[in-house]
């Protein structure tokens, strides 16, 4: 292999072989590869693009670069869901134990917030001793006994796209559509799944601002996952205000607790639904008695326990993590919400110490919005439109102009 007629190749805008991408991307995961020369590479990459079949190459090198999941033989099939990210998007916490009461394993491997956008496994974090670091043996007895797990990324799955990911930050080519494509779903596949449903966002609030850049995402992800043997299904769906009422981590933990004791908002149980009927065998109908009967809030319980987490502190999650500061902002006038902002709803708490602004930043649990309004709601003069739960009266301060210019009332 030399490598810089692969770049050059690249630069030129010509299709590189499934052996030139599978010798790149194993000569960088073990440092044969130097950084300067896959930054090239990728620069490449983002301005002539790749064809369907490079991202699946690509795909399928980060996959084999580390290990997969290994399940015997015999066992249900495997399902999962891949969000490109919103604000208070706390749909996994609720689906994976929704989707395991049906006769299939969830083994979600799921990421930490960072920038506006928040992860599950912090909100998982802030139920405590929830430990999201169980070895792969213990995984696996997991799924045996109660079917899910949630766990962090580990050393083993996909050490080229750590280190591509890495490497993209810091030279202008996170952007790529079909890097994105090969990243999210070399992750995802390297769970062995039989079935994956794509909740692609659209919207102020997410990755994505429109519904075409959306679409065109949802597309490449499904074809990959098809070339490699995977059910995949998608939906497309809006983030310009927050889902549900909450924002911050302990908060959405509170939400998911309603949602999964048959309450909570709307729209988080619909979009549940929505997702779990596309990879589950059960019915919509079903799916919804399991919301609402008990029977997934008892497997989130089963799943809290399994790893290490006090299952007796969901119902107070809240008291356990209390902002000394909960303020309304309220309504100047009566009216009709037509703006909440997601964007800068996701900024607030981000300033409020909610989410991470580098990798290694450590976040609060305690802050964020809640009782948020819908877009679309009335309100009367004076009516709280959300509660800002604050750190400090600085940082209150310091989000209110923000939240003013977030949320419009005609
Ligand atoms: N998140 C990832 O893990 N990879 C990307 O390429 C973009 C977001």
């Amino acid at each position: 292999m030399h490598v810089p007629t692969l770049i050059e190749k690249k630069r030129e805008g010509k299709e590189l072989t499934d052996e030139e991408i599978s010798q790149l991307v194993s000569g960088f995961t073990s440092g044969e590869i130097a950084d300067y020369q896959m930054s090239a590479w990728a620069m490449a990459v983002f301005f002539r693009g790749m064809t369907p079949a490079e991202t699946h190459y690509l795909t399928e090198a980060m996959i084999e670069s580390g290990s997969v999941l290994d399940y015997p033989a015999g066992t249900p099939p495997k399902v999962d869901k891949h969000s490109t990210g919103g604000i208070g998007d706390k749909i996994s916490l609720v689906l994976a134990p929704l989707l395991a009461c049906d006769e299939v394993w969830v083994p979600m491997i799921s990421g930490r917030g960072l920038g506006i956008i928040g992860g599950t496994l912090d909100k998982l974090e802030s139920i405590p001793g929830f430990n999201i670091q169980i070895d792969e043996r213990r995984a696996l007895a997991q799924l045996e006994s109660i079917g899910v797990f949630i766990i962090g990324q580990t050393a083993d799955l996909c050490p080229a796209d750590k280190k591509l990911y890495a490497l993209r930050e810091v030279t202008g080519t996170i952007p790529s559509r079909p890097l994105i494509v090969a990243s999210l779903m070399s992750k995802k596949l390297a769970e062995n799944l039989d079935r994956l449903v794509l909740d692609v966002k659209f919207g102020s609030g997410a990755f994505m601002k429109t519904h075409k850049e959306a679409k065109q995402l949802a597309a490449s992800m499904t074809n990959v996952g098809k070339l490699m043997g995977v059910k995949v299904s998608h939906l497309l769906s809006p983030m310009d205000e927050p889902l549900g009422r909450t924002v911050g981590n302990a908060l959405e933990v509170a939400e998911c607790v309603e949602t999964l004791q048959g309450g909570g908002p709307s729209d988080v149980a619909d979009l549940v639904l929505d997702l779990a009927e596309q990879v589950s065998t059960a019915s919509r109908a079903t799916l919804a008695r399991w919301l609402s009967d008990g029977t997934a809030w008892r497997k989130f319980i089963s799943l809290v326990y399994a790893q290490d987490g006090d299952a007796s502190s969901l119902e107070k999650i809240t008291d356990v993590h209390r902002a000394p500061i909960i303020r309304p902002v309220l309504a100047q006038a009566a009216g009709t919400v037509t703006k909440m902002d997601a964007e800068t709803i996701g900024r607030v708490s981000l300033l409020l110490g909610g989410g991470r602004r580098t990798a290694d930043d450590t976040i609060d649990f305690a802050v964020g919005l809640s009782g948020i309004k819908k877009i679309g709601e009335c309100v009367d003069a004076q009516e709280p439109l959300l509660l800002v739960h604050a750190r400090d009266d600085h940082t209150l301060d310091s989000v209110l102009p923000l939240l003013e210019k977030a949320i419009e009332i005609e």
